[in-house]
């Protein structure tokens, strides 16, 4: 690993409320900010109020966000001397990390090393199930070429089962098999699919868990030796594998079953010499939890965890890519009250087709326990040719009962105008008895949505 050396310039390779987001971090350090941008997001807030701003490239990310040359050459071109990659696009692509150290600039977030390890899910879980963290049973490898074999690892495993590409990410490349019939046809699809979208056909399987919830732990490892967890967030509501709301911390779990499985992840980082942010995934189910996945950087639900702790994570990046240690103990990290996140997506409430257009109004709520991360303004265009998510809204509480209140009143207060918003799906969410109750699975929200059509 390269030395860290004092930066005084970051390039934010990414757009959006997360180029914010990585923007005021950065002032509040008294960095200087580098914003690229493509064609299409010429006039956003964070390219306005960066000291720098440049061009990339079209619309299209392939060649602008996604582009490694053209963002190491506006590095060079703008005397950045380091990258921060947000989530998403180039935030978890090993060569770029590399690459970006190669050019002699920093790169904030973990080694590409380490990007390369959790970026393939079953090198990922071997480590960590080397490293004494808790995995869901599955095929331990990738799976055979003889179908015979395939078939033969199921029945061990036992149905239903999930077939997922190694190198998978953002809720695709898994198929569900209820019963042996249908799994030699499950393989070959996922492997086509696998290999389409993320060049890589290997697959694994693994025991499909029936109730189980998304749990996960968040991380902060600095340079030094010091690896830290920061509490449990859970984003059990989903919609095809996508988290939709997330809340910290996990509701009914006790504190000292998350600090074990904390310890274990804490752990885990220090064996394999993890540096920054990043989050353990896991499926949670009858007291146990069992790793999927490991994310090699900030996540879009960071806020919660930022909320109930108190710890600015995302200047803590780049504290730990500077070099310094962390102030932080792991004694003194509180869970403090309850904190809940809604994305807020430009998107059609009931049938979830995205509704691009220019945001004619734009009203935010506010008020005590309310903070709202996000890069549009009134007049704002949501382009076709990036995600959906428009801002999220967070609330924190002293108790989960206060924050829930606290989301519902910003809900209500919220005016916007000229596209379709999920802010009614977050309002039906947090009116509905058994999520305000706690502690629903996975499939609770498809199932919800399913009952209401
Ligand atoms: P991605 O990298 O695409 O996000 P993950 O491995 O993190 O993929 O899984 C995403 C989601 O898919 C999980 O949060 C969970 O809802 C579901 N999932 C993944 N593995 C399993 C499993 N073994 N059993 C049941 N659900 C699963």
């Amino acid at each position: 690993m390269s030395k860290p050396v004092r930066f005084e310039r970051v390039l934010i390779a990414n757009r959006g409320e997360i180029a914010l987001r990585i923007q005021r971090a950065c002032r509040k350090l008294g960095l200087e900010t580098v914003a690229v941008h493509s064609e299409a997001d010429a006039e956003s807030r964070h390219v306005r109020e960066a000291d720098v701003a440049l061009c990339i490239g079209p619309p299209a990310a392939a060649r602008s966000y996604l582009d490694p040359d053209g963002l190491l050459l506006a590095a060079k071109l703008t005397g950045a001397t380091a990258i921060h990659p947000g989530y998403g696009f180039l935030s978890e692509n090993a060569d770029f990390a590399d690459a970006v150290e190669a050019a002699g600039l920093t790169f904030i977030g973990p080694t590409g090393a380490s990007i390369r390890m959790m970026g393939d899910k079953i090198t990922a879980k071997r480590a960590m199930r080397d490293a004494g963290v808790p995995c869901v049973p599955g095929s331990d490898g990738p799976l055979p070429a003889d179908m015979e074999e395939v078939h033969a690892l199921a029945r061990e495993i036992g149905f239903p089962v999930i077939v997922k590409a190694s190198g998978g990410g953002g809720g695709r490349g898994m198929r569900v098999v209820q019963t042996p019939d249908e799994l030699t046809q499950a393989v070959t699809l996922t492997a086509k699919e696998a290999q389409q979208a993320f060049g890589n056909p290997t697959l694994y399987l693994e025991r499909f868990m029936q109730k189980p919830r998304h749990v996960e732990i968040q991380v902060l490892c600095d340079t030094h030796g010091t690896a830290l967890w920061l509490g449990a967030r859970d984003c059990s509501l989903q919609r095809r594998h996508q988290k939709v709301l997330e809340e910290a911390p996990a509701p009914g779990i006790e504190p000292d079953t998350i600090a074990r499985i904390g310890e274990r992840c804490a752990e885990a980082c220090r064996r394999i010499g993890y540096r920054g942010a990043g989050t353990f995934e896991f499926l949670y189910e009858d007291g146990v939890f069992a790793f999927i996945e490991m994310n090699t950087r900030v996540q879009v639900e960071h806020p919660i965890t930022e909320e109930t702790t108190g710890i600015d994570i995302v200047a803590e990046q780049l504290r730990i890519a500077q070099g310094e240690a962390l102030h932080i103990r792991q004694q003194d990290i509180r869970q403090n009250g309850h904190a809940i996140e809604c994305r807020l997506n430009a998107e059609d409430a009931a049938t979830f087709f995205p509704s691009p257009g220019t945001i004619t109004r734009w009203d935010l709520p506010g008020g005590p326990g309310i903070r709202v991360d996000t890069h549009v303004v009134s007049g704002y265009t949501v382009q076709p040719y990036y995600d959906s998510l428009i801002g999220k809204i967070i609330s924190h509480g002293a108790t989960r009962a206060e924050a829930i209140a606290r989301l519902r009143v910003a809900l209500a207060e919220m005016r916007v105008e000229g596209v379709s918003t999920n802010i009614p799906l977050h309002q039906d969410l947090l009116a509905d008895p058994q999520f305000q109750q706690g502690g629903v699975d996975i499939h609770y929200l498809e199932r919800w949505l399913a009952e209401r059509t």
